[in-house]
């Protein structure tokens, strides 16, 4: 069974998992609908549209009823 020929050393263990904790940015893009920053590919939390169509009501707007 192969081994490591030489042990790691304690600085190049911990350059190596120092890497691992980089954060990505999120991706935000604008609204097509109501332009506010949100995340693609999901339906927009300030005016509740996704793909050009209302997938769901504005917090407090009064609710029709549900078909
Ligand atoms: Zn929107």
């Amino acid at each position: 069974m192969a081994t490591p020929e030489r042990r790691t050393t304690r600085s190049k263990r911990d350059m190596r998992r120092a890497n691992h904790q980089k954060v990505a940015a999120p991706t935000i893009v604008a609204c097509a609908n109501c332009g506010a920053m949100m995340v693609p590919h999901r339906v927009c939390d300030a005016c509740g549209h996704y793909d050009g169509k209302e997938i769901k009501k504005k917090k407090g707007a009064t609710e029709e009823a549900a078909g």
